[in-house]
């Protein structure tokens, strides 16, 4: 067993090994950073800003601190950001980031700009371990967690890039968690990243204006509602057990029922909150009228607005997009049942940036989907993001 002195021999030489990256660390992270290393905790407020709100990540250049304060940050501490790989820019405006976290590995982050807005869609994993059949994400199979670091450091990214973008300089109004990955199997990293978006002194995002979209962790929803009550959408794609089970495997562990009883707790004390619903409309597999009529029933009684998705398609999917009339129709049936209704507008298409074409670079962990990508031709750079909504924030 080691003894304390070893532990913390370790510990000495870990830190000259491996500097503390401080991008990735809340306020409270970082009170606890400067506590450990005998300075005052109101460091963490002069940190924040400089890293997040002057986004400088040279303790050279952070002129409040002390000399010997900025010379030993320099030696155990960095603030490390990943790499842009590429940039595509859509005819409409969309803007698509491959960006490499590690040296084989790459998430992708969509901005989508409006008359109004301008919506910075980002990963949580790389890759995503969910398997839902509709979802590109999903056949690149599961690398691994992004840390907090890699999470807040896509807004960073983003917001230094679009503001030094001098011929379209454009602001984020809202960050939404649906590129690639399950936001809530990463619960922890995720929950740190949002209280940076939301923190005063780093990001300053409004609760509202921060959406998280899951599959329907359900213990997870709770959690979020515990620590950090964030919009919450909901990826539901199908009005029953037996066509969700399918379509979302996750389904089969968490059954609609009980998804909803989540949802219903997650606003149940906040009158102007809505969880928005996401429905993905395949043709011929869940876009009848008597799908909506179902969907329309399962929702009557919760705050809630629907985000139809036209099906995304991409190669060997055995899916396709139902006709405009069809979508049209879905809705129509929602709205006549009083359910606020707003279709998707696909966004990015032609930079493969669209809702569920999110793909990175991921080298998968389990053989079987390697060998499924091994066998499949190449496409490369294709990525599926799930394009945000215009209207999904009210
Ligand atoms: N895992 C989370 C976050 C990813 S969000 C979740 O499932 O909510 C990605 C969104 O894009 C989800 O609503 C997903 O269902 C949708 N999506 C996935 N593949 C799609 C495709 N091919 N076309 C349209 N939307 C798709």
């Amino acid at each position: 067993m080691d003894t304390p002195e070893d532990t913390i021999q370790t510990t000495a030489v870990r830190a000259e090994r491996e500097p503390v990256n401080l991008l990735g660390l809340t306020l409270t992270g970082l009170e606890e950073y400067f506590r450990g290393i005998g300075e005052r905790p109101f460091r963490a407020v002069q940190l924040l800003k400089w890293i997040h709100q002057q986004r400088i990540t040279d303790f050279s250049a952070m002129t409040n601190l002390s000399r010997e304060l900025r010379a030993r940050l320099a030696a155990e501490a960095v603030v490390r950001l990943p790499e842009i790989v590429s940039t595509q820019k859509s005819t409409d405006g969309t803007i698509k980031w491959l960006v490499r976290v590690a040296a084989d590995n790459c998430i992708e982050m969509v901005f989508i700009p409006d008359a109004r807005r301008g919506t910075l869609c980002i990963s949580s994993q790389v890759g995503c371990a969910l398997n839902c059949t509709f979802c590109f994400t999903a056949r690149q199979g599961f690398n691994r967690n992004l840390s907090s670091a890699e999470i807040i450091a896509q807004i960073w990214l983003a917001r230094t890039l679009l503001e030094n973008d001098s011929a379209d300089r454009r602001v984020i109004t809202n960050v939404v968690l649906m590129g690639m990955g399950e936001p809530l199997l990463n619960f922890e990293n995720v929950v740190d990243a949002l209280e940076l978006m939301l923190e005063d002194n780093a990001h300053g995002f409004a609760r509202r204006r921060v959406t998280l979209s899951t599959a329907g962790v359900v213990p997870k929803i709770d959690a979020l509602r515990q620590r950090c009550r964030v919009s919450l959408a909901v990826s539901l794609h199908a009005p029953n057990d037996r066509l969700r089970d399918q379509l979302v495997p996750l389904n089969k562990r968490y059954p609609i029922r009980e998804l909803l009883a989540a949802c219903r707790r997650y606003v149940e004390d906040d009158a102007r909150a809505k969880v928005t619903f996401e429905y993905v409309l395949l043709a011929g597999v869940n876009d009848s009228r008597q799908h909506a009529r179902e969907l329309a029933a399962l929702l009557a009684d919760l705050p809630a607005k629907v985000n139809l998705i036209p099906f995304n398609p991409f190669p060997n999917s055995g899916y396709q997009c139902p006709p405009a009339p069809v979508i049209d129709d879905f809705r129509e049936v929602l709205m006549a049942r009083r359910i606020m209704t707003i279709t998707r507008k696909t966004r990015g298409g032609d930079i493969d940036a669209a809702c569920g074409q999110l793909a990175g670079e991921v080298q998968a962990r389990s053989r079987r989907v390697r060998l499924r990508n091994a066998n499949r031709l190449a496409t490369p750079g294709r990525t599926t993001v799930t394009l945000p909504p215009e209207q999904l924030q009210s």
